[in-house]
């Protein structure tokens, strides 16, 4: 089967980078969690195979706890994706960061409740490291990308992920500073462990739209031209991602790699005794192994 870099689209790129796509045609697939948020669109972007999601759906119709996490990572592995690139928009928690930059988060924090985290569940004890959670191999790949076309980014930022769908409370924003965190989203997990699960390479461009709600507004800013800042901010960061994923895939090739760590994460992690597995349940989750 041929090998494919997944790229998942989250709030601001959207569909956006479909436009980039060549030789597409769209994928109607079914997955043992459901359908995906939408048809995966299958074509070339810089000479590589690549399949397309936008996380939210047409019409950006699923909120954050709606997004079929498990259906989308699904579909994606078994039309033949090894590597995910992922994009999202976010809220800054750092004086550092400043919203408009590009950030490849490599550490996470998750706070999210109600949403499926497992392929796994009734099926069997499984238990994947995930002390790095995202690729390095990748975020090398793309910060490289990103000094080459001088491209303000960050290659490292720890996301705390909340459930949402409402922003934080100030004193939960303060929290999430004092956590550690650099950046706050909704759409990031259960996303990535899914991604550790099916053995692919998860790699996440995230998209600081603001400063969270730790940071007072400048004094007279109003929600207006707060909300235009905010939009600015997002599509000054779609354009950027865009330009930085076909960099990447253009010059960069080797983004699928099967020796890569993250391809073999389920090696050591079944715990259950493999003879007592209900075996059409294991049967079911095939392509996960693969
Ligand atoms: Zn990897």
């Amino acid at each position: 089967m041929d090998k494919y870099i997944g790229i998942i689209g989250g709030s601001g790129l959207g569909n956006l980078l479909a436009e980039h796509i060549t030789d597409s045609q769209l994928l109607v697939i079914d997955t043992p969690f459901g359908k995906p948020a939408a048809p995966l669109l299958a074509g070339k972007l810089g000479g590589n195979n690549v399949l397309f999601l936008n996380r939210h759906g047409d019409g950006h119709l699923l909120s954050p706890s709606n997004i079929p996490y498990a259906a989308n990572i699904y579909a994606m592995k078994k039309a033949g994706a090894t590597a995910i690139i992922a994009t999202g928009a976010a809220g800054s928690l750092s004086e550092n960061i400043h919203p408009g930059q590009l950030v490849l988060a490599d550490q996470f924090i998750d706070k999210t409740f109600r949403r499926q985290s497992s392929f796994f569940d009734n099926v069997a004890a499984v238990h994947c490291e995930f002390a790095n959670p995202t690729c390095d191999r990748l975020r090398t790949k793309l910060s490289d990308a990103g000094k080459k076309l001088k491209i303000d980014i960050h290659n490292k930022g720890t996301y705390i992920c909340m459930e949402g769908p409402q922003f934080s409370t100030k004193a939960e924003s303060m929290m999430h500073r004092a956590w550690g965190g650099d950046l706050i989203g909704m759409t990031a997990m259960p996303e990535a462990k899914l991604a550790r699960e099916a053995q692919m390479c998860y790699v996440l461009i995230a998209m600081p739209s603001d400063y969270d709600c730790w940071k007072p507004v400048a004094k007279g800013t109003d929600k207006k031209s707060l909300l235009a800042e905010i939009i600015g901010n997002l599509s000054k960061c779609s354009e950027n991602a865009i330009a930085l994923i076909k960099e990447a895939l253009g010059n960069n090739g080797g983004f699928c790699d099967d020796s890569c760590g993250c391809r073999k994460s389920l090696e050591m992690a079944i715990w259950s005794d493999k003879t007592k597995i209900k075996q059409h349940r294991l049967e079911k989750l095939g392509v996960l192994f693969e």
